[in-house]
């Protein structure tokens, strides 16, 4: 299982999809890539492997021009591997967008709490809890998704690696680890931003990386740099630029 994210001026597209491939080592049952276009965003996803997932996005050309993206191999958990269950999951509005590796050990009973407020499920994920559950409390407390990723963490059992775009500020896009790898990689003077389960999707573009620990979560903003923080207790994390050592042929 594994994510990639990209934010920047390169398409996103390839970058998310090659990510992926150099991602297949970690075992994964379905694959899926929402793409941005500046105006809508676009979901692609299947049961299978990479390449049945580029079946679909070859004849998708029209979708593929955007500049911020992001992919997922799932190794499913929660709901049989089948297209629907495949990440990315969108909330009820159709404006944020997860991936996520792990678990949410708790999602049964926030589900409930979300159909008793008129949320509908597509999947049997536990994802799509969890994004649906971030947009009612973005919603509820009126804040940004950053604050709103937070505050859905701080309520939810489980593991996790995500990465989530908030269409209503295309600027961004907020991670979070538990349990389950992801790291940064940062282009220069913060023009563009790389997300992955580790750093052999980004390699070739940048040699500096942030690789989050346990609770922690970062607002990543183009244009403008990262914010580290610890999702329990708010502290802001001086997180440290590694320069990486590997290479392709390593
Ligand atoms: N629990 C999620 C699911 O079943 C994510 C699984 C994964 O780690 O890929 O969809």
């Amino acid at each position: 299982c594994g994510i990639t994210g990209y934010i920047g001026y390169r398409k996103a597209y390839p970058i998310v999809i090659n990510g992926l491939k150099r991602l297949e080592y970690r075992g994964y049952d379905s694959a899926g890539v929402m793409m941005y276009d500046g105006d809508k965003i676009h979901l692609s996803k299947t049961k299978g492997k990479v390449s049945d997932l580029e079946v679909i996005t070859n004849k998708e050309e029209e979708r593929k021009k955007g500049n911020i993206g992001m992919g997922h191999t799932r190794w499913a958990t929660h709901g049989v591997p089948n297209d629907v269950n495949s990440h990315p999951h969108f909330s009820q509005s159709g404006d944020l967008v997860i991936v996520h590796n792990g678990i949410i050990e708790n999602y049964d009973t926030l589900r409930k709490e979300l159909i008793s407020r008129g949320y509908t499920f597509k999947s049997d994920t536990d994802t799509e809890v969890l994004v649906n559950f971030i947009e009612e409390i973005k919603k509820q407390e009126g804040c940004k998704l950053g604050q709103a990723v937070q505050l859905a963490l701080n309520s939810v059992i489980g593991a996790y690696a995500i990465s989530v775009f908030d269409k209503t500020k295309p600027d961004e896009i907020v991670i979070a680890r538990l349990g389950s790898p992801i790291a940064i990689g940062i282009g220069k003077d913060n023009s563009e931003f790389f997300v992955a389960s580790d750093a052999s999707p980004f390699i070739e573009f940048t040699k500096d990386a942030i690789y989050l620990e346990d609770e922690e979560m970062a607002i990543i903003k183009l244009g403008k740099g990262i914010k580290v923080r610890r999702i329990h207790d708010d502290a802001l994390v001086d997180a440290k630029i590694q320069e990486l050592q590997m290479s392709l042929d390593q």
